[in-house]
């Protein structure tokens, strides 16, 4: 047995030490990286990252990283008191570096964080993941420019894929009501109108009023169903469902993966399922309204 001490940790060829901040971002990283590093992610899989509290075990990692990547744009403000009580010196990259954030739907100035819920965005977070791989471990650098190449061929066929089938949905169909405010991207990409009863974080409940507003878009809209979040407690819009009589639609995985065998276990079946869920609805609601012409006629 050969014992190392820990000047020969250099040499050892031990696996790269990385800490992603939530699990779609730690995904994202394994898969241009694959067996070549140790990806933990601090905020896990069905967890909300907006109102995490770091545990003593985070700062271990922190401690114990090679680099640490966030998704930035004010997503993960607890990060920063991670940051200074460790006093880390690993480099901290930022996978939406270079993206343009959207304002939240509901106030503006406000950046929408949730940048990865638009596959074009993916690419760029990939593009930002295999250079700064590159960076830390330039040995790797060939085969990360090849595991991303593969990841964003798929998240581009995904686009292309998710664009010719929104496209087919009627304009007045392509609305949706969430809990809160996390797909401004998404609706860029596919020219979808989303409504949501908070904002792009879950620190504050809605109002009375904002409830109501939900209400009456729904009724206002003829939009026939809401869809609950993996991250969010669904007891508000079960109350918004049935007070205005309109189904739940489905699990939408905003801010977080799924369990390996729930529906969004990684970054792109969960970008497909939701997909999936929206265009169901979509549909549905559109044979609703053919069905009710026929009735009326
Ligand atoms: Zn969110």
């Amino acid at each position: 047995m050969v014992f190392f001490s820990f000047h020969d940790f250099a040499y050892a060829k031990e696996k790269l030490k990385i800490v992603s901040s939530f699990s779609i971002l730690g995904d994202m990283i394994q898969a241009v990286c694959q067996d070549h590093a140790d990806v933990v992610c601090l905020v896990g899989i069905d967890a909300d990252a907006h109102v995490y509290e770091p545990k003593p075990s985070d700062a271990k990692l922190i401690l114990q990283a090679d680099a640490i990547f966030i998704n930035g744009m004010e997503f993960e403000g607890w990060m920063k008191r991670l940051f200074e009580a460790t006093k880390t010196s690993a480099p901290i990259f930022k996978a939406t570096d270079g993206l343009k954030p959207l304002s939240s739907s509901r106030i503006e100035m406000i950046p929408d964080p949730h940048a990865w819920n638009s596959p074009l965005n993916g690419v760029h977070y990939i593009e930002n993941i295999v250079a700064s791989l590159s960076q830390i471990d330039p040995e790797h650098k060939d085969l990360f420019e090849k595991n991303g190449k593969a990841m964003i061929d798929e998240l581009q066929n995904l686009h292309k894929w998710a664009e010719k089938e929104f496209g087919s949905i009627p304009q007045n169909k392509r609305k949706v009501i969430t809990s809160h405010d996390a797909f401004n991207y998404m609706a860029r990409d596919y020219n979808i109108k989303f409504y949501s009863a908070t904002g792009v974080d879950t620190k504050s409940e809605p109002s009375a009023k904002t409830i109501a507003q939900i209400v009456d878009t729904i009724r206002a809209e003829n939009i026939s169903a809401v869809f609950v979040e993996n991250i969010t407690n669904p007891a508000l819009m079960e109350q918004i469902a049935e007070e205005t009589k309109v189904k739940i639609g489905g699990i939408l995985y905003s801010d977080a993966l799924s369990s390996s065998n729930g529906p969004a276990p990684n970054y792109l079946q969960l970008l497909k399922h939701n997909f999936m869920e929206l265009l169901k609805t979509m549909r549905e609601s559109m044979e609703q309204a053919k069905t009710a012409q026929k009735v009326s006629a």
